[in-house]
């Protein structure tokens, strides 16, 4: 047995505040689905986002779901979606029966590379298969190059869904992330900068499309006396409880910002001189909220792989990732097309080959920050 206690990647870390909110649900009975938590958290959120209105839901994949159905996506569409991403922003595309194409991220964000994207678009204009939709990652909580990439969607006249699952309270060129296309999308589960325990937010400019998303969110219920229903729908609110950890959880967001970028920033100087370590770069147009701190190991530079640190961690009881294995590599997507950056240059490929996520979460204390930095020194170092 190792004595040391687990070191978690992304651990939740409750303020203390969660408790009032649930405590207000207990005394007024509002257990069950829906209650004054859960439009007051998707007021709050709305108003931190700087968007018209908000939809809360059970897990930012039913808050993509909802997105891609309201763009009419259906059986048989292409929707382009970034390529270096978690499944949990591909897997509503396979829901409506649509087929996912992926594109390439670039070296300067991780994000998604307009390069490829301009690439995809040629070839859908030239095939005849516009998407219907491109679902774009911030990934790791930094916000991707919207201003080109919006350009090109816009030319093309293809809508946005920003996938900010990972990026809420990171901003771009001053705009929060999660505001960028039609629709943005935030996660609440467990391993994320804020959590509920697990859940979602859809966020609009355009409150009438969050209507119709809530109406299918509630099974679709027609306005009857009786159950009625005319189209099919889903059962993806979220809760009153949830909702009131939320509520929590958003009043600490701008901390647990600071905190994980402290952490990065701990990590970047106990590390960063060791030959071949590098990080994940953060781009100059906005401020990542550092979800994740991800190392790179340059293997021209060091013999030492992800993996084999990865392994040393958990020797230790710490746990650490490698990065997103890339969507076009699933064994899901084996026929899917891709669209790289550069000819003969996968930059997903790339990073995945060389990135290893270590724990990051703003409970971390310093003294365990230490033990990660000493193991991850020793394996590179071996001092
Ligand atoms: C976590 C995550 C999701 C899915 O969110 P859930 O709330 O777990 O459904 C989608 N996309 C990305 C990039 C994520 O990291």
């Amino acid at each position: 047995m190792n004595k040391h206690p687990r070191i978690l990647l992304s651990p939740p870390h409750m303020s203390g505040r969660e408790q009032d909110y649930i405590k207000k649900a207990f005394d007024s009975n509002w257990i069950a689905p829906l209650g004054p938590n859960v439009s007051a958290f998707e007021k709050e959120v709305a108003a931190y986002a700087g968007v018209n209105g908000a939809l809360a839901v059970s897990s930012g994949t039913a808050a993509i779901h909802m997105a891609l159905r309201w763009l009419g996506v259906e059986l048989g569409d292409i929707v382009f979606c970034s390529n270096l991403t978690f499944i949990g922003s591909v897997n509503p595309i396979l829901y409506l029966g649509a087929i996912p194409v992926f594109i390439d991220a670039e070296l300067d964000s991780w994000n998604m590379s307009p390069v490829a994207l301009e690439k995809a678009f040629k070839w859908a204009q030239e095939a005849e298969k516009m998407p219907k939709a491109v679902v774009v990652v911030d990934l790791y909580g930094q916000s991707a190059d919207y201003e080109p990439l919006l350009e090109i969607c816009n030319r093309y006249g293809v809508p946005v869904v920003e996938d900010a699952a990972e990026a809420m309270g990171s901003t771009y060129k001053g705009k929060a992330c999660g505001t960028f296309g039609k629709f943005g999308v935030y996660s609440f589960n467990g391993n994320k900068i804020i959590t509920t325990s697990g859940g979602g937010m859809l966020l609009s400019d355009d409150t009438q499309a969050l209507d119709k998303a809530l109406f299918w969110a509630t099974q679709a219920r027609d306005k009857a006396p009786w159950y009625q229903h005319s189209e099919m729908g889903y059962n993806y609110r979220m809760s009153n409880i949830v909702a009131g950890i939320g509520r929590g959880q958003l009043t600490v967001l701008d901390d647990r910002v600071k905190a994980r970028r402290e952490v990065f920033g701990r990590y970047k100087e106990a590390l960063g001189d060791i030959p071949g370590v590098g990080f994940m770069p953060e781009a100059s147009y906005g401020q990542a909220n550092r979800w994740l701190t991800v190392m790179t190991l340059d293997s021209t530079q060091t013999s030492t792989t992800p993996m084999q640190v990865i392994e040393a961690l958990e020797a230790e009881n710490i746990e650490a990732r490698p990065v997103w294995k890339p969507m076009h590599l699933q064994p899901l997507f084996a026929d899917n097309m891709y669209f790289s950056h550069e000819e003969g240059l996968s930059v997903s490929d790339r990073l995945f080959d060389r990135g290893v996520c270590l724990p990051s979460g703003s409970s971390l204390t310093v003294e365990e920050q230490q033990r990660v930095i000493q193991v991850v020194r020793r394996k590179l170092l071996g001092d």
